[in-house]
């Protein structure tokens, strides 16, 4: 049985100074290929649906599929919501099954992020082992239908992240350091590493309470990734790449195959890119080998 949430993994993770790779799906293959690869790697793991998708397969659909694939998994997994901005599709989701929730309030006014963060930790705590994330600032870019233009973003203040964890109660927290969701637009994105280390001392500097999660993982630099973890990033969220991944893959075999009329070979084709991304990250955050 390996049907975890992600406050224990990341715990395990942010004493051994190593990340969860939290990686999105859109569908059961790309949820198939994510989990292979992770047993191939002997890696903790977080899967994460963000709100379309979720919706579209329903929580009930993904969620099922989660604990088949779990159960059997020698390896710890976790099903994630991403980036939820309703507080009742959290809710939801948590009675479907999923593991651990984020509720993304970041764009309301803090009181109110504060307020409906409380909600859903209070609810999730109520049904057991769930583990809820919470954000506080803002990150850049588009990730599912939360879009935040770049200027304004706003990076988290630490003193303000302390008075958010204390009084949210959240499991694990985002802070907002620089990185962004989507594709970066510059070759060496601002990231501030040393708010990132800064939070992590006040928060966890004498014992691990509040694991911290990095958001926009998707064309940042080996050694960034591996800064941000020293620095105390203990769930590293990648998306956008494992899309490009896919449909790269399908437009690459369609393209040399336009005769082929056998959907299985897309499949197949669309679990090795994944597995190659997937791979990839876990070998950069050093979770192989972990669980
Ligand atoms: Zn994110």
């Amino acid at each position: 049985m390996s049907i975890v949430s992600a406050k224990e993994m990341m715990f395990e993770a942010a004493e051994g100074k190593y990340a969860v790779g939290a990686f999105n799906i859109t569908n059961i293959i790309q949820m198939e290929a994510v989990v292979e690869t992770a047993i191939e790697k002997r890696a903790p793991l977080i899967i994460q649906a963000s709100v379309t998708p979720s919706k579209f397969l329903g929580p009930k659909v993904i969620a099922a599929v989660y604990r088949t694939l779990a159960e059997t998994a020698p390896i710890p997994i976790c099903l994630h919501l991403d980036h939820s901005t309703s507080v009742d599709f959290c809710k939801e989701c948590a009675d479907a099954g999923y593991t651990n929730l984020m509720i993304d309030a970041s764009k309301q006014e803090y009181e109110e992020n504060i307020r409906q963060t409380r909600e859903v930790v209070d609810y999730c705590h109520s049904l057991g082992a769930l583990s809820v994330e919470g954000e506080l600032g803002t990150v850049s870019g588009v990730e599912d239908q939360v879009v935040v233009a770049e200027d304004e973003a706003q990076l988290c203040s630490p003193a303000q992240a302390v008075d958010f964890v204390e009084r949210t109660g959240v499991d694990i927290f985002a802070p907002a350091i620089g990185t962004a969701h989507g594709v970066y637009k510059t070759k060496n994105p601002k990231v501030d590493f040393e708010r990132l280390g800064e939070i992590n001392q006040i928060l966890n500097g004498n014992g691990i309470k509040t694991p911290l999660v990095v958001h926009g993982g998707t064309g940042l630099s080996k050694e960034y990734a591996i800064k941000l973890v020293e620095m105390g990033g203990a769930k590293f969220n990648v998306s956008t790449e494992l899309k490009h991944s896919m449909i790269d893959a399908v437009y690459t075999y369609i393209s040399a195959n336009r005769d082929e009329y056998n959907p299985g070979k897309i499949d197949i084709a669309i679990k090795a890119a994944i597995r190659g991304t997937v791979g990839r990250w876990i070998d950069i955050l050093g979770s192989a080998g972990k669980a």
